[in-house]
């Protein structure tokens, strides 16, 4: 994805191809190619990116073609006409499809992917009006302005022009704003949603751009055949586009390509090839496809395209915070003033099954306050911080915000209100850089959509959320690090990092879930000053933490736990002074 600098030389490539002298076969190779090229590109954004598998593609690509193939025959509407018919009735069925199962998680979406997908298949071969299984035979070709598209060469360029604007449209999808929170759903939901990002929505919109992708696929092929018939857009053939897009690459764009013109090819080759080999007729291609299948897993499990893009050169993205250090920057939320309750935990209870994790726990957090929750491993801080974030639902007791209940909001839109939060385990994606894992914190701040993003509409928007990163990341002593792989990280620098982005929110609360462990002294230090200069600012801070130094040099006030329940609360030194801490929490005797 981020080296498509070669994205300017395809263009090149295909109107070369279509002025040479290039043998009709091959021509009409390529054109099937393009063809499967599209329903792949939108398993990429689907799977690859999001980890939702979907069977589903060639039913999308059916309702793609016979929309076009009824409309024009019909009506003697064009076929453009054809392609906006396609195109709503897909993306309604999406919409339908997505709100019956993307909400469940594991098997849900590929199994029902597949019953749409034999459904479709059975509805398309059996209505009267849609030829049964013969399908429906001469529609006409594509009319561009005054242009006769045709089914050669011209077909060809009109063809892979779709796909290249696709190409480019994803490339700038995912690497937009939207595309972020795409990526941060891929391994779970739970980090996005703290962001204020719904995971729903967003895998709702990848569901619909990948089946949109599919509908054009199909409203191309309806015209270039001019026929139509439903054995092109059966299960199998949802199988195989997965087939070729993970063969091609599944995290990767040009995955897509690759795959559908390795599976094109290979299969046009081995059913002349095989048979000569092995003297009889047969499926054979099937068998060897199967093996090229697992022994691709094996060796090359993120696709053919690993091998393309090292004879790619490379073309290094610039984020827009780079030469635009003075543009506009997003606007802020007012800080609480001093001594107003912020926070008010009262009797928050969590069971799990018979285990009370966190028992009738209540404290308050004012205002520029930094609050230290600690207690041995256990102890339930961890829980604690996850009833306030509702990340998990608490079994009874309330929480307060600002002096609103919030318990019964959703993770997000407790974000959305001002509290953020790190992970004890860090959750961060570990093939996006530093720079962007932090501008995912401040998603809630932008607003531009996929749409923007695909047009190349979110460039000022874009260049204001990196700068919030970069001045988030500065601030925790990361500017060094802006453009490295989060996964290349080591412990300390990643916790860093999820500082930064959750900073990027804007809170008015932080949540830090031991932000120091990992951390070496100098790092410390440095995080100890930051949390200073952010309580200066007026931001309040709940804190777990088991380096007791640094929680007795930084708090205002501890509130310390043991086995789910509160054994004190008071300054520093009180606490300190405590035997029944001593004895819990340090273990030393009474
Ligand atoms: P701490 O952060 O203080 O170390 P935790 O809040 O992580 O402690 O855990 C408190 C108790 O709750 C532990 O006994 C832990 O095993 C249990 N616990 C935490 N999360 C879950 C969960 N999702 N399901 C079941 N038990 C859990
Ligand atoms: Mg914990």
């Amino acid at each position: 994805m981020k080296k498509f600098g070669f994205a300017l030389a395809m263009p090149l490539i295909v109107l070369l191809l279509a002025v040479l002298p290039v043998p009709d076969f091959w021509i009409s190779q390529f054109i099937t190619i393009g063809l499967y090229a599209l329903p792949c590109m939108g398993l990429v954004l689907l799977t690859g990116v999001m980890g939702l598998t979907s069977f589903g593609q060639a039913a999308f690509v059916g309702i793609g073609a016979y929309a076009s193939a009824w409309l024009t025959l019909n009506t003697g509407l064009s076929p453009w006409m054809g392609l906006l018919l396609g195109l709503s009735i897909t993306t309604v069925s999406a919409v339908i499809l997505a709100f019956i199962t993307l909400r469940m998680s594991g098997h849900y979406l590929p199994l029902a992917t597949i019953a749409w997908g034999l459904a479709l298949y059975f509805l398309m071969g059996n209505l009267e009006t849609l030829g049964k299984y013969d399908g429906l035979l001469a529609v006409p070709g594509l009319q561009l302005f005054s242009w006769n598209v045709g089914a050669g060469r011209g077909f060809f360029v009109f063809t892979w022009a779709i796909v290249l604007l696709s190409a480019l449209a994803l490339t700038r999808l995912l690497n937009s704003r939207t595309g972020r929170a795409m990526r941060a759903i891929k391994n779970g939901t739970q980090m996005a949603e703290a962001m204020g990002i719904s995971s729903f929505r967003y895998k709702l919109i990848a569901f619909v751009i990948a089946a949109e992708l599919a509908s054009v696929s199909g409203w191309l092929l309806a015209h270039y055949q001019h026929s139509v018939n439903p054995s092109a857009f059966g299960l199998k053939m949802g199988i195989e586009y997965l087939f070729m897009t993970v063969v091609g690459g599944v995290g990767y764009i040009g995955g897509a390509i690759v795959g559908a013109g390795i599976t094109k090819v290979l299969d046009d080759q081995l059913q002349v090839l095989l048979p000569k080999l092995i003297g009889t007729s047969g499926s054979y291609e099937v068998i060897v496809f199967g093996v090229v299948l697992v022994v691709m897993l094996k060796f090359l499990p993120d696709g053919l395209w690993q091998l393309v893009e090292r004879f790619l050169p490379r073309s290094k993205r610039v984020f827009p915070t780079e030469g635009s250090a003075q543009s506009a920057s997003l606007p802020e939320k007012s800080k609480h003033r001093t001594d107003d309750l912020i926070l008010e935990v009262s009797s928050i209870r969590k069971e799990f099954g018979g285990l009370v994790a966190v028992n009738d726990i209540s404290f308050d957090i004012k205002a520029g306050q930094i609050v230290g929750l600690i207690g041995p491993n256990g102890a339930g801080k961890s829980t604690t911080f996850n009833l306030i974030t509702n990340v998990l639902p608490t079994t009874s007791g309330t929480v307060r915000f600002r002096g609103q209940e919030i318990q019964h909001l959703l993770a997000r839109d407790i974000a959305g209100r001002g509290i953020s939060r790190t992970f004890q385990h860090v959750k961060m994606i570990a093939d996006m850089t530093v720079l962007e894992n932090v501008a995912l914190g401040a998603h809630i701040r932008g607003h531009k959509g996929s749409m923007s993003a695909m047009l190349g509409l979110d460039k000022e928007e874009e260049a204001m959320l990196f700068q919030e990163a970069r001045r988030q990341l500065e601030r925790v002593g990361m500017g060094s690090m802006l453009h490295e792989l989060a996964g290349n990280l080591p412990m300390g620098p990643q916790r860093l990092l999820e500082i930064a982005r959750a900073l990027c929110l804007d809170p008015a609360l932080l949540l830090l879930d031991e932000p120091a462990a990992g951390l070496r002294h100098k790092e410390k230090q440095a995080l100890v000053s930051v949390l200073r200069q952010l309580q200066s600012e007026g931001l309040s801070i709940l804190l777990v933490e088991h380096d007791m130094d640094m929680v007795m040099d930084v708090c205002d006030h501890l509130v310390v736990m043991e086995f789910g329940t509160l054994l004190m609360q008071g300054n520093p030194s009180e606490v300190q002074q405590s035997p029944a801490v001593r004895a819990a929490y340090l273990g030393v005797e009474h």
